[in-house]
């Protein structure tokens, strides 16, 4: 067992948000031993696997391009 590892279990893990998926979903990454979690869809967190990352780029791809298409509204609105 790993120094480091052994310090998260004894006084838990030290987690960083490492990505902004949506405005409530958001990847952490423990700065001791680079465990990952995520926020899944009950708004808790679970650990980071590869079909939740596959899962987190889609929200990402759709949360950006409605955000995109809400600031060209503004924008447009506001010249008008
Ligand atoms: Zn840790």
């Amino acid at each position: 067992m790993k120094p480091t590892k052994l310090y998260c279990d004894l006084f838990g893990h030290n987690y960083q948000i490492s990505k902004k998926v949506t405005n409530h979903v958001k990847e952490y990454t423990c700065k001791c031993c680079k465990k990952q979690l995520t926020t899944n869809s009950n708004g808790r967190l679970t650990e980071l696997t590869a079909k939740r990352q596959e899962i987190n780029s889609a929200l990402e791809r759709i949360y950006n391009n409605r955000t995109m298409r809400l600031k060209q509204k503004m924008l447009s609105s506001s010249i008008c």
